[in-house]
């Protein structure tokens, strides 16, 4: 069983998701503080840890840059609030395997953690970190997208809703699917911004990739 180590001072967010870990078969060790959290990770025993960026004591950078400078491996996914180009590729350039920012779905942290164990487990990497549909590409390490030979700078939340196309290629996704898993709990089911964002990335990663199924929805056209 997969053992979590979640650095996170506020109760109620470690509390959500160390109960959906639980649920989903993990078992987890909550810290609340930068040094707690460099001494568990430093002693070992966890497959992964979830690393809130605003600890008390030590900036989570900070946390990853003495993790990271002691040669430990443990995979690591930053949570944060901070939704910021400048701390994204801090993170990564920290040695960070991947980056969530809240308010976030559940379901969005549980396909990071499984694809980052996955990563682990196969013997080079690399390759589960692309998904391509056509000339399009994901990386999800740097997150970006890659058309044809072009790299394309997709923020935050563009990338996410293209992940969910592109892990459900030829699948009809329905708006409220859409905006429940993309954008979370604070959203209008009413909205328009499913519509807006699909205009968007059409427009970076070529018309026609997305269809629109009338009534239904959206479907990533498949190859
Ligand atoms: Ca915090």
């Amino acid at each position: 069983m997969p053992h979590i180590l979640i650095a996170e001072d506020e109760p109620r967010i470690s509390g959500f998701i160390e109960k959906g870990l639980k649920s989903s078969g993990f078992t987890t060790t909550i810290v609340q503080t930068a040094n707690e959290a460099i001494s568990l990770a430093l002693r070992g025993g966890f497959d992964l840890m979830i690393l809130d960026l605003g600890l008390p004591g030590k900036d989570g950078l900070a946390v990853l840059e003495e993790l990271r400078g002691q040669g430990e491996q443990l995979p690591i996914i930053i949570l944060t609030a901070r939704d910021d180009v400048q701390q994204k590729v801090a993170g990564f350039e920290g040695g960070a395997d991947d980056y969530l920012t809240k308010p976030f779905r559940f379901e969005e942290l549980i396909v990071r953690i499984r694809a980052r164990l996955r990563d682990r487990s196969l013997p080079s990497g690399g390759e589960s970190m692309i998904l391509q549909v056509g000339n399009v590409q994901l990386d999800l390490r740097t997150r970006q997208a890659k058309v044809g030979e072009q790299w394309v700078e997709l923020p935050s939340r563009e990338f996410i809703l293209a992940e969910m196309f592109f892990r459900h290629p030829g699948q009809v996704l329905s708006r409220e699917q859409l905006l429940d898993r993309v954008w979370g709990y604070d959203y209008d089911p009413g909205s328009n911004i499913v519509d807006v964002y699909v205009g968007y990335l059409r427009k970076k990663l070529g018309s026609s990739l997305i269809e629109t199924v009338r009534g239904m929805g959206y479907r990533l056209r498949n190859g």
